[in-house]
């Protein structure tokens, strides 16, 4: 039989607690059993067995301070024995009986499974309410600054999305040029003829000409000519509008006393937005580079050159951009005032 543990003597009887013991007894509760490592003797500990039917509130949960291989280091009331039991446990308040007792991670499920699991559900529905206060209140003041950087973002996503649209169509449509299908990967290729001999059925050695692909060099922003992009503008209306919405109506009411959906609906809302403006901002960062003076004189050297992949002309000379085929062909496409604007940032997330 393992060693027993000395139990003191002023824990082996009920100690009352008339009313819900609230945080700050379960942060002395935390800190007792972090500076001991034993929750048995802490003053307020009832080392009794729960009796039958009555109902356990778990107020927060502990791990006793122990190396890795230990298992059990304190004795718990719900179990037989004195003997080290557990290592992670429970804060559980008994509100008919009015007592505490600190108590195995599962250990009182062996006395009533029902109860333990409803209280455990209801643990981790306080939690998840905490957090979600928690969360809502870091955010709240921030949100002022986030809609700030929307409402600049906007005119440049605007601008951004034109231009795409514009470059496009003439690409595809007026050029019939597969400019993603080439460009896509951001590798500017030319063709290579190199010579390579080979043996003949003979035995003689013959020499043949075999085309091959080198790059040329990278750009960046070659993301703006992809099929499947959707435009950039909406996003970020929305947001803003859902944002300023949260900002209005939630920045002084007290989040403890919303309902549970709501207040889950405007956590979920605040961190879901501000996502998709950070991913917004981000994308537009990489369709700015297409229009940028390195990417623009690296696509025309390149589209100059006799052996390019693709034969075209990419210039840019302040709001237009000239595209084609060759310096007779070009066609112009107007771009937005805003497009070279730096792309604001969002404060930090924490
Ligand atoms: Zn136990």
């Amino acid at each position: 039989m393992p060693e027993p543990i000395e139990i003191p003597e002023e824990n082996r009887r009920n100690i009352i607690f008339e009313t819900d013991p609230g945080d700050g007894i379960v942060q002395e509760i935390k800190q007792h059993i972090r500076e001991t490592g034993e929750p048995h003797t802490w003053w307020g500990h009832s080392h009794t067995k729960p009796p039958p039917g009555s109902k356990p509130i778990y107020l927060d949960e502990f791990e006793i301070p122990a190396p890795k291989d230990v298992n059990g280091v304190a004795p718990c009331p719900c179990c037989p024995h004195d003997s080290a039991k557990y290592k992670k446990g429970r804060i559980a308040w008994f509100p008919q009986e009015m007592v505490i007792r600190l108590v195995g991670k599962d250990c009182f499920a062996a006395l009533d499974r029902e109860g333990h699991d409803d209280a455990v559900v209801e643990m981790r529905k306080r939690q998840r309410r905490a957090r979600e206060i928690a969360f809502i209140l870091s955010q709240i003041p921030k949100l002022p600054q986030v809609l700030d950087t929307a409402r600049d973002a906007l005119p440049i996503a605007q601008d951004l999305d034109a231009v795409e649209v514009a470059l496009k169509g003439r690409l595809e449509n007026t050029l019939r040029m597969r400019a993603w299908q080439t460009l896509g990967a951001g590798e500017l290729r030319v063709r290579e003829s190199l010579t390579e001999s080979f043996q003949r059925a003979d035995g003689s050695t013959g020499e043949r000409q075999i085309e091959s692909m080198r790059i040329y060099a990278r750009i960046r922003g070659a993301a703006i000519l992809n099929p499947l992009n959707r435009p950039l503008a909406p996003v970020i209306s929305k947001a803003i509008e859902r944002l300023a919405e949260v900002a209005t109506d939630f920045s002084d009411v007290d989040h403890g006393n919303l309902e549970d959906t709501e207040r889950s609906r405007v956590a979920k809302l605040v961190e879901r937005e501000q996502g998709k403006l950070r991913e917004t901002l981000e994308k537009m960062g990489e369709r700015q580079a297409f229009l940028s003076p390195i990417t623009i004189n690296t696509l025309r050297t390149w589209g100059a050159m006799p052996n390019a992949e693709l034969r075209c002309i990419f210039e840019r000379d302040g709001e237009t951009l000239y595209v084609g085929r060759d310096q007779n062909g070009k066609i112009r496409v107007p771009v937005g005032r805003n497009v070279d604007l730096s792309i604001p940032r969002l404060p930090a997330r924490t």
